[in-house]
């Protein structure tokens, strides 16, 4: 059930779903999906779904991982990136392998402390992972060749536009009931923003949670 021929077999339908980056897909390849999921549902670590990971929240399939990832990544290694909504941690450890560094931002203390210990175990060494409100973005570590939102979000706040560097790119879904990926890159001229395909996102809620 969670074994490399699994995994091998997600990469395969993946590719047949249109994701075209190889780089992505093979780090896929090696991120262990099953191990960042409650042992009652790991079995279905494989499938092309979103699943529960506890408060409320959920671990994003692996399709929206992949395409995100590629949107960021726009075929070539990133240096500085930013996630915000960090969850169970496989979207992070996947960007861990295609950025320098990755800063990622929970507002969920106890589901943070998890993904820390669960992160640390698979000795994934270049991320930092921190207690806030993300929406605030990370100035003191900025500016991001990439941000990603893994949290459905209206509209993307001034402060952390701010923390874009040029050429760089901010991945998220945008709206509320009706919900689209969406990517707004920096150049010399201003902001540009791109709506993509349709998806489904828990909502970005502001303030931390300590317990
Ligand atoms: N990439 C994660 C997705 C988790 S769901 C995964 O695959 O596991 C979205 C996450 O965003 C949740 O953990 C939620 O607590 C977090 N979140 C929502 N609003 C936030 C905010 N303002 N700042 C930081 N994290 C936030």
């Amino acid at each position: 059930m969670t074994s490399q021929r699994t995994r091998m077999r997600m990469i395969e339908r993946l590719r047949d779903q249109g994701i075209a980056d190889e780089v992505v897909l093979s780090v896929m390849n090696t991120i262990p999906r099953h191990l960042f999921i409650e042992e009652a549902l790991a079995s279905r670590a494989y499938e092309d779904v979103s699943l529960p990971i506890n408060f409320g929240q959920t671990i994003s399939s692996p399709w929206i991982v992949a395409r995100m990832s590629e949107l960021l990544r726009a075929n070539s290694n990133l240096g500085n990136v930013l996630e915000i909504g960090t969850g169970c941690g496989y979207q992070t450890a996947i960007l861990a392998q295609l950025a320098s560094q990755v800063y990622s931002i929970e507002r969920i203390g106890p589901l943070l402390t998890r993904t820390r210990i669960r992160l640390h175990k698979l000795q994934i060494r270049n991320i930092f992972l921190k207690h806030a409100d993300g929406m605030l973005g990370l100035s003191e570590s900025g500016p991001f060749d990439g941000i990603i939102i893994t949290a459905v979000t209206a509209h993307i706040p001034p402060v952390l536009l701010n923390q874009l560097a040029l050429g760089g790119r901010i991945v998220f879904p945008k709206g509320s009931r009706k919900q689209n990926l969406c990517i707004i890159e920096r150049n010399t001229q201003g902001f540009i923003e791109r709506v993509l395909e349709e998806v489904n996102f828990v909502p970005i809620l502001s303030g931390v949670i300590k317990k």
